[in-house]
C-alpha cells in the first residue's frame, strides 16, 4: 500500500467518524492531524451529514450545572437575571442557557429559573421581596415604568410573585398593588 492509499485509509475513517459520531471538528482534527477548519471543509466538500448530538450534555459531575442548581435553590431564584447567573459562576449568558436548557429539560432547576434576562427587572423585585415599597415607587427609583404591568404578566404566566409586602393604604388610592390573586 502506497502513501496514497494511507492517506486515503485516513479519510475513509474520517467520513465514518464524520457520519457516525458527534465528536467535535477539533476533536476530530486532533485525531487526524489537521486543523478544526480543514476537517469542517472536508465535512462540508463531502456533503456529509452530521448526526445530531444528543441532547444535551451530562449534567451529572458538570461542576457548572452543580453551581447553577446551587443558585436555583435560593429563594426567588427565579428572579436571579441571567447577567447576575453567569457573574456568579464566571460563565458567559451564552454558557448558562446552555447548561441551563438541560437542566430544564431534565427537571433540574425551574423552568423559569434563568429566563429573566433584564438586570434592573431583577433589581425591581430585590426591592418588591424585601423593602415594602409601593410598586411605583420601585418603579421611579429603578427607572423602569411598566414594572406593574410585568408583575401581572409574570403571574400570569405562573411566576410565583408573592403579595406585595407594602402595607396598602387606602388613602392613597388604586395605583397601589392591591390585587392579589388567591
Ligand atoms: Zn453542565
Amino acid at each position: 500500500m502506497g502513501r496514497r492509499g494511507i492517506i486515503q485509509d485516513k479519510r475513509d475513517n474520517l467520513v465514518k467518524d464524520l457520519k457516525e459520531t458527534t465528536l467535535s471538528f477539533k476533536k476530530l482534527g486532533n485525531k487526524y492531524g489537521v486543523s478544526r477548519q480543514r476537517v469542517h471543509a472536508f465535512c462540508t466538500a463531502q456533503g456529509i451529514k452530521r448526526p445530531l448530538r444528543p441532547k444535551g450534555h451530562q449534567t451529572k459531575g458538570c461542576h457548572f450545572c452543580e453551581k447553577l442548581i446551587e443558585i436555583s435553590k435560593r429563594l426567588h431564584s427565579e428572579f436571579i437575571s441571567i447577567h447576575t447567573i453567569a457573574k456568579e459562576t464566571g460563565g458567559s449568558t451564552g454558557k448558562c442557557s446552555y447548561h441551563l436548557r438541560t437542566l430544564r429539560d431534565k427537571g433540574l432547576v425551574s423552568q423559569r429559573f434563568g429566563r429573566l434576562l433584564s438586570k434592573r427587572l431583577e433589581e425591581a423585585y430585590v426591592i418588591y421581596f424585601t423593602k415594602g415599597l409601593p410598586v411605583h415607587i420601585i418603579e421611579q427609583k429603578i427607572g423602569i415604568s411598566n414594572f406593574r404591568w410585568l408583575i401581572r404578566r409574570h403571574r400570569e404566566l405562573g411566576w410565583n410573585v408573592p403579595p406585595s409586602l407594602c402595607p396598602i393604604r387606602a388613602t392613597q388610592g388604586s395605583r397601589f398593588e392591591t390585587r392579589d390573586e388567591g
